[in-house]
């Protein structure tokens, strides 16, 4: 057996390196099991040509499609959105696109404003300061003033407008609508050893140049510096209790594949909101058969995917392509609920650079935009580094229905229960989808774009796994408290974007990460009484 320690983290992602670094101040033994494997950016496809190919083979942002070691296999065939995740030291930072918006106070009150779902037990006050402590350690490019939020003052000047944004920037004038150079956790200039941005393009598939934050890069190393113990290539199989009904520590399998036990005081659950719900649903025994803090029924439930529609047009200058980050506007016009719309809540519109030459190639060929022979090569080049693209974030509602169980006959690479999806997409969503087609095709049209296509899910995107063990003061209608331990089990915490209440319409990782740090804050506040 494995010594005890204070405090064992499940998961090296976004949430699960920021609450080890904030814990590691305390000096308590803690431990970090993880069941990827670190990525050397020497490997990253930014390195090669084949770099697009790759987003289909080994960094394919669906995990049934990447298949590597430490991926587990998803059961998303009654889904209307699949999932996307990558499971290594940097968890979901490794393959994002570093947009960086925070939550408005609204989305946290869409209960009081809008009569559905619930209220999150906390608000954007409480978590102000670790909004602001998270951009720091991540590197946030921005430009503050962005009158749509609270007022944020990102450490690093925004990344350029470029082409491509000029243009954008110059259609949301003409319509009066808001607009603002997007937040990102990339570094425009050099900042904690990193490298800036040299606008290459390729972010999605990890930066080679550490320009991305990505957080086997900026917490980790301060986090193992500080004395954190980081066990990549170990997963964990179920969390074990004692006679009390305490957590016990973890059963896991390690690089070898050999079963171990690691006995701990705390256990902290940070594998986001496929694989917590996942792990709890694994962890049953006599005291707890449906699974460990489920007395309320609620885990799994309520997975929320954030439907991401894509607008795509033509203009007939070269504009930047993909030469540069992906984000470049935001727009947050119909981000708040509007009477006067047949829907409650709004979404973001994320104004972007595209992706590169095959991509261009597949899709449109695909489409029937590209053709075969003689015309491919000219018509591909007014094409390619034409192209304007509009993701639209759609808040996407609790609903019970919607969620994640264990699949009666998949297993991963040790023999363990897989999740399997059940998700639709609701009646607000799609009225609200369709709104937000309507107008990212305003923006287009008055950009001089043609040729207007729109794709409603965008398979393997967002990879926004939220709400499957909310949050709440009520354990009757929550899994953990408003600091994220658990109802039923006093010493589990979970600090990933399981405990969402509800979505937002933004990109969620400055949310969970700030979280994250806020739940290891109140451990810290409440060491000498953390159980009573
Ligand atoms: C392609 C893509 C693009 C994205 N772009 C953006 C963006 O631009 N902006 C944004 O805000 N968000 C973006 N996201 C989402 C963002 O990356 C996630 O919301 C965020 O990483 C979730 O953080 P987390 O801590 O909840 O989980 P994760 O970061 O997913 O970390 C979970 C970790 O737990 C590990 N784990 C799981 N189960 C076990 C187990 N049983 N044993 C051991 N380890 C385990 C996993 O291997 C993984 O490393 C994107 C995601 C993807 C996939
Ligand atoms: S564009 Fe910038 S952030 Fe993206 S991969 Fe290149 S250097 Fe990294």
């Amino acid at each position: 057996m494995n010594p005890i320690v204070d405090v064992l983290i499940i998961g090296a992602g976004a949430s699960g390196a920021a609450v080890a670094w904030s814990l590691a101040e305390t000096k308590m033994r803690i431990l970090c099991l993880e069941q990827g494997d670190w990525v050397r950016p020497g490997d990253y496809p930014a390195n090669g040509r084949d770099w697009e190919a790759r987003l289909w083979s080994d960094f394919a942002l669906h995990p049934n499609q990447r298949a590597g070691m430490a991926d587990y296999p998803v059961n998303d065939s009654n889904s209307a959105m699949k999932i996307a995740n990558y499971n290594g030291v940097g968890g979901g930072t490794i393959l994002y696109s570093a947009h960086f918006p925070r939550f408005h106070p609204s989305d946290f009150r869409v209960r009081s404003l809008d009569a559905v779902a619930d209220d999150w037990p906390i608000d954007y006050a409480t978590l102000a300061p670790f909004f602001d402590e998270n951009d720091r350690m991540m590197g946030v490019a921005g430009l503050a003033g962005d009158p749509s939020g609270p007022p944020r003052e990102p450490p690093l000047p925004p990344l350029p407008l470029g082409k491509t944004g000029e243009r954008y920037a110059r259609a949301m004038n003409e319509l009066g609508w808001h607009w603002w150079p997007s937040f990102a956790a990339i570094a425009t200039t050099e900042y904690d050893g990193r490298a800036p941005c040299i606008n290459l393009g390729h972010c999605t598939p990890g930066c080679a140049q550490g320009a991305k934050a990505s957080v086997d890069i900026t917490y980790w190393p301060q986090a193992i510096r500080a004395g954190v113990e980081l066990r990549a290539r170990c997963r964990v199989r179920e969390i074990t209790t004692d006679a009390q009904g305490m957590a016990s520590g973890a059963i896991y399998y390690d690089e070898h594949g050999v079963e171990r036990f690691q006995p701990a005081e705390v256990v902290v659950l940070a594998c986001n909101g496929v694989g917590t719900p996942r792990l709890l649903l694994n962890s049953t025994s006599s005291r707890f058969p449906r699974g460990l803090a489920n007395s309320s029924g609620l885990v799994g439930r309520n997975l929320m995917l954030h439907p991401w529609p894509q607008v795509v047009g033509y203009v007939d200058d070269a504009l930047d392509g993909d030469h540069g980050p992906m984000m470049v506007l935001c727009s947050k016009q119909f981000y708040e609920t509007d009477p006067a719309r047949d829907f409650v809540r709004g979404y973001m519109l994320a104004l972007t650079r595209v992706t590169g030459p095959v991509n261009e190639a597949v899709t449109s060929a695909a489409a029937g935009r590209l053709p075969w022979g003689k015309e491919h090569h000219r018509i591909f080049r007014r094409l390619y580094r034409h192209r304007l693209v509009i993701g639209i974030g759609c808040e996407d509602l609790p609903e019970a229905h919607n969620r994640v169980t264990l699949d009666p006959v998949l297993k991963d690479g040790h023999g363990i229960p897989a999740p399997r999806i059940d998700y639709t997409i609701s009646e607000n969503s799609r009225r609200m989808m369709e709104h937000a087609i309507a107008r990212a095709e305003e923006i287009l049209v008055t950009a001089g774009a043609a040729n207007i296509f729109t794709s409603r899910t965008v398979l393997n995107t967002p990879g926004h796994l939220l709400g499957t063990a909310r949050m709440g003061d009520d354990p009757a209608r929550s899994v953990v408290n408003a600091w994220g331990r658990s109802h039923d089990v006093k010493n589990l915490f979970i600090v990933d974007g399981s405990v969402f209440v509800t979505s937002g319409g933004v990109n969620p990782i400055a949310t969970i990460q700030a979280l994250a740090l806020y739940i290891a804050d109140q451990m810290k506040r409440r060491l000498a009484s953390l159980f009573d």
